[in-house]
């Protein structure tokens, strides 16, 4: 039987699949699907999880388990030590699917310069060699900033931000984007379905407020575990929620 979540259950930024939560700060919480909904749906995707079968063959149908990535950022050490103090560690509250990669316990608040805040905005761990800022066009608007859709890393020309936590400010000159729409995928799923790393796809997601998404930046990588990440804006576009199901299409 399907393990949901009490009412009431804390929303999460960033959901393994079959944990059905919801986005951190998504416009639409828990509580606007009834428990009925989100059992049918919780159902469904296991269903298509398992006539997907456990071995990406290129008979698998190609659809792929939504992540929603709510804002966060990722620090260098330097910017850790700034808003944290000195030898400050990141302390992991979950762990991502992507193994290795966690949300931590600290948090930042980002400041535009519209002189508005996002506060509670997850650090992701660990450390990084940049720092970024992930945010959706929705957060932009009210900081006042152009996020540029950019891939991770990719941060030459992009807005910066100042970050607020409890030891200090940093101003960081650039960094602050929307991240390129992408799936994570293993070198086995890929050669399976013919797709190589950094093609583009569209994927579809049926429903009353389905959607087909262009421009989805294929991540191949060993260990990679199969999975579209999506901003809070191009999920609440369709009502997604993490481990719904999208189909790639080319
Ligand atoms: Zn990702």
């Amino acid at each position: 039987m399907a393990n949901l979540p009490p009412p009431g259950t804390p929303p999460d930024d960033m959901v393994p699949v079959g944990d059905l939560k919801y986005a951190e700060d998504s416009v639409c919480p828990a509580g606007c699907v009834t428990p009925d909904e989100e059992l049918v749906r919780f159902v469904t995707n296991r269903v298509l999880q398992e006539l997907q079968g456990r071995t990406i063959t290129p008979e698998s149908p190609k659809l792929v388990p939504v992540g929603i990535s709510a804002r966060h950022c990722h620090l260098t050490e330097e910017a850790l030590a700034a808003l944290y103090g000195p030898g400050a560690k990141l302390h992991p509250y979950r762990d991502l699917r992507q193994a290795g990669f966690y949300a931590a316990h600290e948090t930042v608040t980002v400041v535009g310069p519209r002189m508005r805040a996002i506060e509670n905005v997850r650090i992701l761990g660990p450390t990084r060699k940049y720092s970024q800022v992930e945010l959706s066009r929705t957060d932009g608007f009210m900081l006042g900033l152009s996020l540029p859709v950019r891939d991770s890393g990719d941060l030459d020309g992009t807005p910066g931000a100042t970050l607020v936590g409890p030891a200090g400010s940093l101003r960081l000159e650039k960094g602050a984007i929307r991240a390129i729409r992408h799936i994570h995928m293993s070198s086995e799923a890929a050669e399976a379905w013919s797709l190589r790393d950094r093609q583009f796809v569209r994927t579809e997601f049926e429903g009353e407020k389905g959607v087909i998404l262009t421009n989805v930046l294929v991540r191949v990588g060993k260990g990679q575990i199969l999975e579209m990440h999506l901003d809070t804006d191009d999920g609440n576009a369709a009502d997604l929620v993490n481990g719904d199901m999208m189909r790639i299409l080319d």
